[in-house]
């Protein structure tokens, strides 16, 4: 087990617009880079892993012993070279290089590369393009047969003299090691890529990631004479739910779940009980703007789970009624919407039905 593991985390991400390091960016509840390192150790395939960055100083808590953290160069080639020349001494037989910017390869990646390099020189995990590329020379340009188009992933995987004798030669920048062995000629074999090992290289990139739950939960007191309305529609009841609206508890918690996952205050904000404009509003009506923030903050609903909390009407009467309202105002799927009931043992003002309170929790995504 002679392997080595380079982690090239000190890019300038240019494309990326960020006052912080791309590498130090959180993405899935972790800064970018230690997704790689943390699977490079959990594998157990390197005798030693070096992480390559910017600023020693950045990396506060305390490595693993066979962690190695060192700093890099100017472009992803001096860095890529920094860490060969460091590790020569150890005398690697193997050695897999790897941009922290794709945090989402797998260990089962990490065996075939090490696999396929006992008859290879160079390994490379590639995938084929799922869009049409086009090629310009000057101002001609060429349809690429996607077929015959790679794209080439990290980690890619060589035997470490061989490696080591191209990139102590190279003079121009390179993008990557496979690039070395194809200008000098030489043999790789390709083998299948992750389609999830996909190049965190724009802000969005990371953001896109981010879910956010809410909650929401709302009471109000039954009345007799009012219509009931519940998730958006009417409930035929003795009583109705006395509000400066249409007392919805079930549309009030779903809107303050979701200002709540937008961090955005809550629905008393946006509908004062004290203006006569929204006397009588019915929910739908005070929906229509949360939807509309959620919309243009790119933000998409994952699901809701509601627990409607009332001794009568039964829900199990109006669940799917409920829940294809709830449905098309909020323009998702009827399976992401679950509602339960929940009486409470006739107890206090819900059990002697004398009010009906909700509450709901909802997750977003960008
Ligand atoms: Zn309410």
């Amino acid at each position: 087990m002679n392997n080595y593991f380079i982690i090239l985390a000190s890019g300038q991400s240019k494309r990326f617009n960020s006052k912080k390091p791309k590498q130090f960016n959180i993405y899935k509840n972790k800064a970018l880079f230690k997704h790689s390192l943390e699977k490079a150790i959990e594998s157990k395939l390197f005798k030693k892993i070096i992480l390559v960055i910017n600023n020693k100083k950045s990396i506060k808590e305390k490595s693993p012993k066979n962690v190695l953290v060192i700093k890099g160069g100017k472009e992803r080639s001096d860095s890529s070279l920094i860490a060969l020349k460091y590790i020569k001494k150890f005398k690697p037989t193997n050695v897999l290089i790897h941009d922290a910017a794709r945090p989402n390869f797998t260990i089962r990646l990490l065996n075939n590369l090490i696999k396929s390099l006992k008859n290879n020189k160079a390994v490379i995990p590639a995938i084929n393009s799922r869009d049409s590329i086009k090629y310009k020379i000057k101002n001609q340009l060429f349809n690429l047969n996607r077929n015959n188009s790679f794209l080439t992933q990290t980690p890619q995987a060589f035997k470490f003299k061989d490696l080591y004798k191209l990139s102590i030669k190279q003079k121009n920048k390179i993008t990557d090691e496979a690039t070395l062995f194809i200008e000098n000629n030489q043999k790789i074999k390709f083998i299948k890529g992750e389609n999830l090992n996909n190049k965190i290289t724009y802000k969005e990139d990371v953001e896109n990631n981010k879910t956010y739950v809410g909650i929401g939960f709302d009471i109000h007191r039954l009345i007799k004479g009012k219509r009931l309305f519940l998730g958006g529609i009417k409930i035929p009841f003795h009583s109705g739910l006395k509000g400066h609206s249409d007392g919805d508890v079930i549309m009030h918690s779903v809107i303050d779940s979701l200002l709540g996952a937008m961090r955005n205050k809550d629905i008393g904000t946006f509908f004062p009980d004290n203006q006569k404009k929204f006397k009588n509003i019915r929910s739908p009506k005070m929906l229509k703007p949360v939807i509309e923030m959620l919309d243009k903050n790119n933000l998409c609903i994952n699901n809701l789970d509601i627990n409607l909390i009332c001794e009568q009407p039964k829900v199990s009467k109006y669940r799917y009624k409920i829940i294809k309202s709830l449905s098309n105002l909020l323009g998702i799927d009827k399976e992401l919407i679950n509602l339960k009931g929940k009486t409470v043992e006739k107890l206090g003002l819900i059990g002697k039905e004398k009010a009906i309170a909700c509450e709901v929790i909802c997750s977003i995504t960008q």
